[in-house]
């Protein structure tokens, strides 16, 4: 079966065909602009794939609930140009075949449990690092959808005592993702990430401003694997550290050895690697 995926990020769209095996045929990506410039481009692209199916990973918010008349909009968001713009109708006008849409990393958390890093398990969760922070979570094979999707980045954590910066997300100011993200990092330390050296203080603050995040994930959602992506943690400095970190918080509360023996092949990065959002895309329509 052919099938077609779009990983649609705010800052650019990434299109591709590939196979229930896990194998890209092809892709391309262009940077994201208007829906109506963008999404041209798009059934361009798709026009003459012969796709069978179609699975969209979106950025969010994205109204994801098939059962709403909003299914396939996007939410209030930044980027103006998108807000309630319906991605879902639109390519539904240009092609009749099946359509799945599910946010990004909802879509990575799945591709990377059919062919990544969690491969044959049915509880992990997935969370990128980067402009902003969110999570996939897959529980007993389903991905959680509820009310709208998880908004895993805009969590409260503790503030580190020695942190004043006040934090940059424009509802919460010091939720995970204000304290936590890629732009976060660069406007508290004035330089952008992968500028700051390794053993730079900045890296000890977020992986205990990250390993909290996981502390509650792994509180509330009991995941077998977590998968830890985006730009920010290709800082792999950061991933004994938040281990770390992780295992002092839970104080050996959660006694199972994943945590406590196996932590490094428990909080891992993405196998997919940089075709995780385009495969996780593809392996919305498996579902
Ligand atoms: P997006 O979240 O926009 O899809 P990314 O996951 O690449 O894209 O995240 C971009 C953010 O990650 C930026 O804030 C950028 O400064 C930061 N970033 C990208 N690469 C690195 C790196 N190697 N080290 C630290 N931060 C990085
Ligand atoms: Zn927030």
């Amino acid at each position: 079966m052919l099938i077609g995926g779009i990983e649609a990020g705010g800052t650019k769209f990434v299109c591709g065909i590939g196979n229930e095996k896990g194998e890209i045929l092809d892709r391309i990506s262009f940077p994201t602009e208007t829906p109506e410039i963008t999404l041209k481009k798009v059934v361009e692209y798709f026009k003459d794939k012969n796709i069978e199916t179609l699975g969209i990973g979106s950025f969010g918010p994205v109204d994801i609930n098939p059962k709403s008349e909003n299914y396939g909009s996007i939410r209030k968001t930044p980027k103006l140009t998108w807000t309630n713009f319906n991605i879902l109708e639109y390519l539904k006008k240009h092609f009749s075949i099946s359509m799945v849409i599910d946010t990004d990393v909802n879509g990575a958390a799945l591709g990377e449990s059919i062919w990544g890093a969690a491969k044959n398990l049915d509880n992990c969760i997935y969370l990128t690092v980067g402009t902003g922070i969110g999570g996939g979570i897959l529980i007993s094979g389903k991905l959680v959808h509820g009310m709208l999707h998880p908004e895993m980045g805009h969590i409260i954590i503790k503030r580190h005592p020695n942190d004043k910066y006040e934090g940059k997300c424009p509802f919460h100011k010091d939720c995970l993702e204000g304290l936590a993200s890629g732009p976060a990092i660069e406007e508290r330390w004035k330089t952008k990430g992968d500028k700051l050296p390794l053993d730079h203080e900045a890296w000890n603050l977020e992986a205990f401003y990250i390993a909290q995040a996981l502390v509650n994930y792994i509180l509330i959602l009991s995941p077998e694997k977590i998968i830890l992506g985006g730009g920010v943690m290709k800082q792999k400095q950061l991933f004994p550290k938040i281990r770390k970190y992780v295992k002092e918080m839970l104080n050996e509360y959660i006694q199972a050895d994943d945590v406590l023996k196996n932590i490094d092949e428990y909080i891992v990065s993405p196998k997919l690697g940089d075709n995780a959002g385009l495969l996780g895309a593809m392996a919305l329509t498996l579902k």
